[in-house]
């Protein structure tokens, strides 16, 4: 049966950077809601153009819309044998759906790493990754001023596109993500915690630490 690994967490915790390498060591394909968003902005798509508004507040985009975007990106042949999914489910809605999607795709939710950070450091934290984070413009890379320095400025260590700096990684709409974050997402972590799905995983150690733990969960 096709497994989906779900990496729950708060806005800049490190779930896209640990995504990508988990895609990597597991094989299974890494889907990212945020990275299927920004691609259809920079494609100025009827759904790019919708959900920008959304974005550059630090909004969610309306659920029947997110749903709809993933419905089809799971239905994808390179997803039949699961996937890793980034930034989806947000809200409790989008978890009901996603259950009722795979059930008819014949998958099933597998484990739910809830990565976070201890609550007396969690803002900070926060603040301090999202604002140093520089995203590669073609592939959605992710680099960090200070953790994780690209070789050389602005450049992609992988693929050599220029790196940016993402609108909603400005901090008065990091403070909105957060508060979004803690009122319609937050919820999920008691959702997956009595459906036996959830696994702790400590946010604040560096980014191969992270990995390590990540890793030896999943094998439990
Ligand atoms: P982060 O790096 O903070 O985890 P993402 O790159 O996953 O953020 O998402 C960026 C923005 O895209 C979110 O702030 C939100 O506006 C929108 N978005 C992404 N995933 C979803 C979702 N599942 N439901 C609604 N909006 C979403």
């Amino acid at each position: 049966m096709a497994t989906f690994i779900i990496l729950l967490g708060p806005p800049g915790v490190g779930k896209g950077t640990q995504a990508k390498i988990l895609a990597e060591q597991t094989g299974l394909v890494h889907i990212s809601s945020g990275d299927l968003f920004r691609e259809n902005m920079k494609n100025q798509t009827e759904l790019g153009k919708h959900a920008q508004s959304y974005i550059t507040k630090g909004d969610l985009v309306p659920d029947n819309v997110t749903i709809a975007m993933i419905r089809e990106r799971l239905t994808r042949p390179d997803c039949e044998a699961g996937a890793i999914l980034d930034g989806f489910p947000r809200t409790t809605a989008q978890a009901d759906a996603l259950e009722k999607m795979l059930a008819d795709f014949g998958g099933k939710v597998d484990k739910v790493p809830y990565v976070t950070a201890p609550e007396k450091v969690l803002e900070k934290v926060l603040v301090e990754r999202l604002s140093g984070r520089w995203t590669c413009r073609t592939n959605g890379h992710i680099f960090h001023d200070k953790n994780n320095p690209p070789k050389q400025a602005a450049v992609c260590d992988f693929d050599g596109s220029e790196l940016y700096q993402r609108d909603d990684d400005k901090s008065e709409t990091i403070v909105r993500r957060i508060q979004v974050y803690l009122e319609q997402t937050a919820p999920l972590i008691t959702y997956y915690r009595q459906r036996g799905n959830l696994i702790e995983i400590n946010g604040a150690q560096n980014i191969r630490e992270v990995t390590k733990t990540l890793l030896s969960a999943l094998k439990k």
